[in-house]
């Protein structure tokens, strides 16, 4: 069956920027999303390939009650090896990308949007017609972040750290949306763009 690929809108922005209240909004206007952090999710649910080849790896420990990831104890081991760091992202890397491709190829929308807050760092532009950047100043982000995930400021300052600069984010997008007003304003952004695309 040959379908015509899909046009594909690359949306990101640093934790806490309102990617997720964006893409809420894209889709209330019909346009499907795909996340690539659940993607990731995705590809080591229970009974897969991937949780398979972990397990035989790391025994059946590396898992919850439940028969699901422990994530936390593999971020562990990872954490100070870099054999088994390079051993999954080998494993895990290549079938987030084929799940990720798949489901954009599926969409019925006009459009697809991939959201992935690290969309830049990890190079996925390459899969994007165009980008969109939700843009905010730090005090924002960090009092918004904060909120939501009942974090500390210096917690969070250390995420924010850890990703790729605002400046930098902002040289690289196509599209910019500034979300330091309100979340009726972020919809009506949102919109201008949606009819753009
Ligand atoms: P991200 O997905 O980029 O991490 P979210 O969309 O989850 O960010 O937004 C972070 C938090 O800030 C959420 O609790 C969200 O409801 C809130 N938020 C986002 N945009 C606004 C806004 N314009 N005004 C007020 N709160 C907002």
């Amino acid at each position: 069956m040959a379908n015509t690929p899909p046009w594909v809108l690359g949306l990101t922005g640093g934790i806490g920027s309102g990617k997720s209240s964006a893409s809420k909004f894209f889709s209330e206007l019909g346009i499907e999303v795909v996340d690539a952090d659940r993607v990731a999710r995705q590809v080591v649910e229970p009974g897969s390939p991937a949780l398979i080849a972990i397990t035989k790896r790391h025994g059946e420990g590396i898992l919850g009650s439940d028969g699901s990831l422990d994530r936390a104890k593999l971020r562990k081991i990872i954490f100070n090896d870099d054999k088994e760091k390079r051993w999954l992202n080998n494993l895990l890397h290549p079938q987030i990308r084929t799940e990720m491709l798949t489901q954009l190829a599926n969409a019925q929308s006009p459009y697809v949007i991939l959201e992935a807050p690290l969309l830049f760092e990890n190079g996925l532009e390459k899969y994007c017609q165009r980008t969109l950047l939700i843009d905010v100043q730090l005090e924002l982000q960090l009092t918004r972040t904060c909120e939501r995930d009942k974090l500390t400021l210096e917690a969070a300052k250390a995420i924010v750290a850890a990703q790729m600069s605002r400046s930098n984010k902002v040289k690289k997008a196509d599209d910019i949306i500034s979300n330091s007003g309100t979340l009726s304003a972020l919809k009506t952004k949102v919109q201008r763009y949606h009819y753009s695309y």
